[in-house]
């Protein structure tokens, strides 16, 4: 349920609505904007005589959140999630950009991909340390030696660190050396994790799995609101389609689809979206044209020698193109980078 509180209303009066509401056994989650309080009250609202809580001193209305999803949902909350990251405001007019190795290889590779992405604009750095592989055979990451190597080429470079989390047992780990915490693809619904992200003080990126409908990305986001994170990323990674001729289908619709439906900012990965290097850049633009957030891409300085994801990676050149073509399609946009 929404339980919109009167505009302007005393702080004391405000937490003891919501002190009332948890009484009942409820979950309650608050967002303030511009002196509106608004309380979704989550949980089993069966019990409650709404009515009457209607009636209190303070609230202005009860509604019920129709969305399955209901702290994701834009009837929870009107406004844009903001989630500040190092230099970057996610979600705001500016665009984020995210760049770096599909894999964290080794300090050599760390610190020249970096110095690369930060010279083109980017403000936060990828690259995987624990990797999800098709193939048990292929390489897995670096784990916390990656995850050292990423900070410091980041730290060097003002970049902030965006890095895969694969297991609930990883989560302290992986959030003492990124700022963002990746769920991926494959563990979109792994709901052990979404509930341990829930649980960290690091906003998350959460792709979407490869068969997932919108809706249910959306759950998987509501379980890490749920569990008291509200500092969900989408990521639109591509979905698995009949077409061959690219790895993935990128779902560019689902970008308007949920920014009516959902204040969590969104983000696009035309890399794994498409598979191929020269796709990826006029996916790229597509999506901050269809009103993206902000791009995750894959850039590698030596991308015929990398261990991973190397057919889709761009050269550190064609990344400097597109960033600047980024910025003129923002321009257009009201945006910016
Ligand atoms: C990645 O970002 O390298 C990755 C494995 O992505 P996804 O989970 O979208 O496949
Ligand atoms: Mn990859």
């Amino acid at each position: 349920m929404l339980v919109l509180l009167e505009r302007g209303v005393n702080e004391s009066v405000a937490s003891d609505i919501a002190t009332r509401l948890r009484m009942f056994g409820l979950a309650v989650h608050r967002t303030d904007h511009e002196g509106q309080v608004r309380l979704g009250a989550v949980g089993e609202p069966g019990r409650v005589d709404w009515p009457a809580v209607a009636a209190w001193p303070g609230v202005a209305s009860v509604t019920r959140l129709p969305a399955p999803f209901k702290l994701a949902s834009r009837a929870f909350q009107p406004h844009d999630t903001v989630i500040s990251v190092g230099r970057c405001a996610i979600g705001s007019p500016q665009l984020a950009i995210m760049a770096g190795p599909c894999s964290v290889e080794g300090e050599q590779q760390a610190f020249a991909i970096a110095a690369a992405v930060a010279r083109a604009g980017a403000t936060i750095m990828r690259g995987g340390a624990y990797k999800p592989r098709t193939s048990p055979y292929s390489f897995q990451g670096l784990g916390e030696e990656g995850l050292k190597l990423l900070r410091r080429a980041a730290d060097a470079h003002g970049l902030a660190v965006v890095s895969e989390v694969m297991d609930t047992q990883q989560v302290a780990l992986v959030a003492r050396y990124a700022d963002i915490l990746q769920v991926g693809a494959r563990n979109m619904q792994n709901y052990s994790l979404l509930k341990e992200v829930g649980h960290a003080e690091k906003p998350v990126l959460l792709k979407r799995g490869l068969a997932a409908t919108i809706e249910e990305w959306l759950m998987s986001a509501e379980h890490v609101l749920s569990n008291g994170n509200a500092q969900v990323i989408l990521c639109e990674r591509g979905i698995r389609t009949f077409e061959t001729y690219t790895r993935n289908t990128l779902d560019l619709n689902a970008i308007p689809v949920v920014k009516e439906l959902s204040h969590l900012p969104v983000i696009v990965d035309p890399s794994h979206g498409t598979g191929i290097r020269n796709k990826v850049a006029p996916m790229a633009r597509a999506a901050i044209a269809a009103g993206a957030d902000g791009l995750i891409i894959e850039v590698h300085h030596d991308p015929d020698h990398a261990l991973s994801d190397g057919a889709q990676s761009l050269y550190p050149e064609q990344f400097d193109e597109l960033v600047g073509q980024i910025r003129t399609i923002a321009g257009v946009l009201g945006r910016r980078l």
